[in-house]
């Protein structure tokens, strides 16, 4: 569908989280791109859920769900979340519209565009399963069937080649550095575009070059201040709060 014909620039972004601040800066720092491949939650924890939704949908985009965005919409028992989600998530789903749980709930969980897979959690579990380690990665290169998966969930930008990994090592690219198809298979999470957790406070993204065979990771500073101040004013849980000026 999008792969097919010419070459594309696609900004690969992952954890929203409802930042619209950070998600329009990190646009602004993929210009010019050809489409956004977008990796679940979307909305959960921020403050912006519905202008962060509209945005995305204003874009020639793909988009899979995440965790967040199920628990948005009433598909996920809330004991799965500590009180500071849980909080979060009763006033994100307030905070909704009717065509906003709709456009929601019919997000897939998997997309799979040859020699692309998308999923916002593991190709064993496309919503649930964090991939943090290299026998993680290992057990999901079975399960995958294409060259390239892209994925979030963790919030940490991190690259696992699939013969790394077999000798239990992991990358986590600094903002600059590339990962090239030639390499071998691998499993490319871009980081959090909305909660980075990585010490690393600035909004996270990826550039797939289709021509090249390459993804760039990069990072972009944006008005976190502005953001914490709109959560404030929602009254999000103050620990959601701090955490953005941290990148934890
Ligand atoms: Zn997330």
């Amino acid at each position: 569908m999008i792969m097919k014909g010419r070459p594309v620039r696609v900004a690969v972004i992952s954890d929203i989280h409802a930042n619209l601040i950070a998600f329009e800066a990190v646009l602004a720092a993929c210009r010019p791109f050809d489409v956004v491949w977008c990796l679940g939650d979307i909305v959960g924890y921020g403050p912006r859920p519905r202008e962060c939704i509209a945005l995305l949908r204003s874009l020639p985009y793909l988009c899979v769900v995440g965790n967040h965005d199920y628990a948005a919409i009433g598909r996920l028992n809330l004991d799965e979340f500590n009180p500071v989600a849980q909080r979060a998530t009763a006033w994100t789903a307030a905070a909704l519209t009717v065509d906003d749980v709709s456009f929601l709930t019919a997000l897939p969980n998997r997309i799979i565009d040859d020699p692309v897979t998308l999923v916002h959690g593991s190709p064993r579990q496309p919503v649930w399963e964090y991939i943090y380690d290299p026998r993680t990665a290992r057990e999901n290169f079975a399960l995958l069937d294409t060259a390239i998966c892209f994925l979030g969930h963790t919030h940490i930008c991190s690259v696992f080649v699939e013969h790394e990994v077999r000798q239990g090592r992991m990358r986590q690219p600094r903002p600059g550095d590339s990962y090239q198809m030639s390499e071998g298979r691998a499993l490319i999470n871009p980081g959090s575009v909305g909660q980075p957790r990585d010490g690393d406070p600035r909004a996270a993204y990826a550039i797939y070059d289709t021509g090249a065979g390459r993804v760039e990771f990069g990072r972009v500073e944006y008005d976190i201040a502005s953001t914490q101040r709109q959560m404030e004013e929602a009254g999000l849980p103050a620990p959601l709060v701090r955490r953005l000026a941290i990148g934890y």
